[in-house]
């Protein structure tokens, strides 16, 4: 990892705020450096503040429109390593992230609920995951209204360590936190659902004038179950669909060591057809109904 002159870094921020109390939200964009739909929205929904199109009665609103500034002048998920593995305090940070990290850790400190904004590499529905259940989160999942909601993804991982994502740590420092998946990086769509995200956030926790509009659409929860990292020679039985449904028994993949098939029926989610060793190769879940997705199960 290259070393840095400058060992603080501040990255830009914007704040709102309105003429009643209410919460602070904190919205972050381009935690990933190619995923640029946050940014966009964000720079939109300033615009629409800064233009009185849309009025912000109650609360704060915080935005970082980019997160990974290097990354994204770059057009790269990270630079030295995955941001959103790595969101805590670093007293020695030699990464470029590790020092993002040290200034967004921060404005998570200040806020009361962070909505992160991300984009996926292939064609994809929009989801939205959350990672500690909690009735407003699920209030502010229906008003956004993807068609699927992922509830307690950190739970799968065999320790801490490797999953310290921007939710993580908000849930660590007593506040609630969504990570929305917008579609695809260079979908114009996605950049509509993030507006459109922000939006029925700050609705749904009454900051803007303007109900939230939940939608009537059905949705669909997961929790997750199992995670499986990468081996040497891991190839998949076929080319898994995000959130395909799988039999009990049905064979899913092998790699030079054993064979992988489905402990129950359930359904593959986000399998990276071409990794790195080491890294996340599949993860399982299983479909739960909306009450699960208001209270974390115990
Ligand atoms: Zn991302």
């Amino acid at each position: 990892m290259r070393s840095f002159m400058v060992m603080i870094m501040e990255i830009t921020k914007h704040t709102f705020k309105g003429t009643k109390t209410g919460p602070h939200l904190l919205v972050f964009g381009a935690i990933h450096g190619n995923e640029i739909c946050g940014t966009l929205a964000i720079q939109k929904v300033m615009e629409d503040l800064r233009q009185n199109q849309l009025t912000l009665k109650a609360g704060q609103v915080t935005f970082v429109p980019c997160c990974n500034p290097l990354s994204y002048a770059n057009n790269v998920r990270f630079t030295d390593e995955d941001l959103n593995r790595i969101i805590k305090k670093h007293p020695q940070a030699k990464s470029y992230e590790s020092q993002a990290a040290n200034c967004l850790t921060r404005y998570i400190d200040d806020c009361d609920i962070l909505l992160d904004l991300h984009s996926m590499g292939s064609p994809c529905e929009p989801c939205i995951f959350i990672d500690h259940p909690h009735p407003t989160l699920t209030a502010i999942a229906k008003a956004i209204n993807p068609p699927d909601i992922l509830l307690e993804w950190e739970k799968v991982y065999p320790d801490s360590e490797h999953c310290q994502s921007t939710e993580t740590y908000a849930h660590s420092q007593g506040k609630m936190g969504l990570t929305v998946e917008c579609g695809q990086h260079t979908d114009p769509q996605a950049t509509h659902f993030a507006y459109n995200a922000i939006i029925q956030t700050m609705r749904t926790l009454e900051m803007l004038q303007g109900a939230p509009q939940p939608s009537n659409a059905p949705q669909n929860f997961y929790r997750f179950t199992h995670l499986f990292f990468r081996q040497e020679g891991a190839e998949f039985a076929q080319k898994w669909r995000n959130l395909q449904f799988v039999e009990k028994g049905t064979l899913i993949g092998h790699d030079d060591q054993q064979q992988y098939t489905a402990p129950s029926d359930c359904f593959i989610t986000m399998p990276v057809h071409q990794g790195k060793v080491g890294k996340e190769w599949f993860y399982l879940t299983e479909k739960v109904t909306e009450t699960d997705a208001a209270f974390p199960q115990s």
